[in-house]
């Protein structure tokens, strides 16, 4: 079955009796192109496992699973259900999970469906959740080797933006200290049915599973970043001020790392941010 073919869409979701959820973001990719694309970017491969978000109607599904071991896709629509039964029926190594991302446990099916294979995350992520998605993969400490992501494209040049640029946030920093972010290709609204009215970009973030803090350093870093670029135009010593961090700590914090006691969140490079968290956690 061709499902980039706008007719087979069609026709299959109206057999189902299904229309498109605007709420679930989804669009679907009508570009034969890209979903093998992704596959093969996103280490669909002999030897691994590939666990997939969100499947609307398997066409991304259907191209990791010929590249693949196997491919186990998490989708929240149960009225999907039928529909995938009908177009992933040729499959035998996909699994399907009825189920909202945020709320299963992916060390669970992780550990029930992948043994003895690596295992990689791909999809084109509903655009409502895509950084609480990209940053609870990375903050799970998943056993896996690369998220290769389509995220809107704004998305996609934040998490791959240099920290220390005014481009940069939260979610940059959060997924740098995880990986490394690669933006790979773009993709314009036109590639999906519906179109969206933003244009997407595929992502990859190779995981680096060698953490540079412990577990009480890791809590106070997340919570001075959040703190920060929450209120990214202040200066340091405000912004943290919400944390009840001593103004005069943040002073010298800053001065010791050879930084002015004027400087913003958003002007600190990866080690300098390290660094001042280290100085400034007394928990
Ligand atoms: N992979 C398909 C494609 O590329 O055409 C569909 C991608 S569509 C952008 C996003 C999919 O994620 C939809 O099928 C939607 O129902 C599903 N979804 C939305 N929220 C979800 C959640 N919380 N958990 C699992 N799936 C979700």
């Amino acid at each position: 079955m061709n499902l980039t073919s706008i007719s087979t869409i069609k026709d299959v979701m109206s057999r189902n009796g299904f229309n498109f959820s605007k709420s679930l973001g989804q669009n679907f990719i009508i570009n034969p192109d890209i979903c093998p694309k992704i596959a093969e970017y996103g280490n669909a491969q002999k030897g691994f496992g590939i666990l997939e978000i969100g499947t609307g109607i398997g066409v991304l599904t259907k191209e990791l699973a010929l590249r693949a071991d196997k491919v186990t896709a998490i989708e929240i629509d149960k009225r999907l259900m039928p529909v995938l039964s009908e177009t992933l029926a040729e499959f035998d190594n996909i699994k399907i999970i009825n189920e909202d991302v945020m709320k299963c446990s992916l060390h669970d099916i992780i550990n029930e469906e992948f043994k003895g294979l690596k295992v990689a995350v791909c999809a084109n992520l509903p655009y409502y959740i895509t950084s609480p998605v990209i940053m609870m993969l990375l903050e799970n400490n998943l056993p896996i080797k690369s998220i290769t992501v389509m995220v809107q494209k704004e998305a996609a040049d934040r998490i791959c933006a240099e920290i220390g640029t005014r481009n940069a946030g939260a979610i940059t920093v959060g997924v740098n200290y995880y990986g490394n972010a690669e933006k790979l290709f773009g993709v314009s609204r036109g590639n999906f049915m519906p179109s969206p009215n933003v244009d997407s970009a595929v992502i990859r973030i190779n995981i680096n599973h060698d953490r540079r803090l412990d577990e009480n350093q890791e809590k106070f870093f997340f919570k001075m970043i959040k703190a920060g670029f929450s209120q990214r135009r202040k200066t340091l010593v405000n912004s943290l001020s919400q944390l009840g961090i001593d103004k005069q700590e943040v002073y010298s914090g800053l001065r010791n790392i050879g930084l002015s006691e004027n400087s913003r969140i958003e002007q600190l490079n990866m080690e300098q941010l390290m660094d001042l968290s280290l100085r400034l956690n007394k928990s």
